[in-house]
């Protein structure tokens, strides 16, 4: 048995989704003739409280169309310096959109509406690069799956008003703070610009992102996806994926959370483990005593046929999803008992 930490984005559609996506009515979605990619990007856009939403093949590629709409070559992009946009996408902001990112120093992959009044360059002041948007993610990656205070969020969309800048929220792991925290997903949808979500991760579908947003901004959508290679034909195939994760998957991260839960309590036990960050959705994060001893323990571990990932400078990651079933949860926890 392989027990796959990694990602969350390992899993496997059930056949209750292969089913769904098997009977799938299709059309060419580049005339935007795909009824069941229609359907999906009409529920998200409901689900948010947007008017418009563009199914796209990954969410990187939403993210980097964000990117393109709210901004200029040139400008430049607040985001903290654990950012998805930054770490993970290849370089995209500076390729596709010819930005830069300005990082913000926050505290696990979130920053303060005080150090973003900080980072905005006076517009008039022409030496520097001009700020175009804040992008905040949630729940944030590298932050170890954290969940931001909403009222935070709240303040930051006052600065964005006052400076005229997009507000963009990475919520490829939005599903985990819709469950872990009280706000709704239309409680998003009012206070961001455009929202980008993964049906890929927590909600267990093989491939696809949604980018929802408000008219004006979303207006180039289509052209940027179209350009960026992302335009795709009888793609409800997919699209019916997400439809039946949502109506299925969406509740029982709750289950994915727990098993997190149990694992930071596990590991904080542990005498070669010196710290865990908290847990609050379903990513954990922790360090050895001996960061020199990171490939020996994931070695020791995927011998025992578990995998888990390593972010860099001593801190190693677990992730649990759906595919990470209760039998495996105990011969995980019994395992690291051991050790
Ligand atoms: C996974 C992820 C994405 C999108 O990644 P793709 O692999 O391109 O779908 C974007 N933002 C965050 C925070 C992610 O974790």
């Amino acid at each position: 048995m392989i027990i796959d930490l990694r990602s969350d984005t390992v899993t496997k559609p059930t056949p209750g989704m292969l089913d769904a996506m098997m009977s799938a009515e299709v059309g060419d979605d580049v005339y935007k003739e795909d009824p069941t990619v229609n359907a999906l990007e009409e529920r998200l856009a409901n689900m948010f409280g947007k008017p418009k939403a563009l199914f796209f093949p990954t969410g990187t590629m939403a993210n980097q169309t964000a990117l393109k709409l709210h901004t200029n070559p040139g400008d430049q992009v607040i985001c903290d310096s654990n950012a998805h946009i930054y770490h993970y996408e290849g370089g995209g902001a500076s390729f596709n959109s010819g930005i830069s990112c300005k990082l913000l120093d926050g505290h696990r992959g979130m920053f303060t509406a005080e150090q973003v009044i900080e980072a905005i360059n006076p517009p008039d002041f022409y030496h520097s690069p001009l700020t175009a948007l804040v992008e905040v993610e949630n729940t944030a990656n590298r932050g170890g799956g954290s969940c931001w205070d909403f009222e935070e969020l709240k303040r930051i969309r006052t600065i964005c008003n006052d400076h005229s800048l997009g507000y963009h929220l990475d919520g490829a792991r939005i599903w985990n703070a819709l469950v872990a925290k009280p706000e709704t997903a239309r409680d998003y949808g009012q206070i961001f610009d455009t929202v980008s979500v993964c049906l890929s991760k927590g909600l267990g579908c093989p491939i696809g992102s949604v980018l929802i947003g408000d008219e004006d901004i979303m207006q180039n959508a289509m052209r940027v996806r179209k350009i960026l290679g992302g335009g795709m034909r009888q793609v409800g195939y997919v699209a019916a994926a997400g439809l039946y994760a949502l109506d299925h998957h969406l509740l029982r991260l709750k289950e994915d959370h727990q098993k997190a839960k149990d694992i930071e309590q596990m590991l904080s036990g542990l005498d070669s483990v010196k710290t865990v960050e908290p847990v609050e959705t379903n990513i954990v994060i922790f360090e050895l005593l001996d960061k020199k001893n990171d490939g020996k323990f994931i070695n020791l571990l995927a011998d025992k046929g578990i995998r888990l990932s390593s972010m860099g400078s001593g801190k190693l990651r677990i992730v649990t999803h759906m595919d990470y079933s209760d039998a495996m949860h105990d011969k995980f926890l019994t395992i690291l008992k051991s050790m």
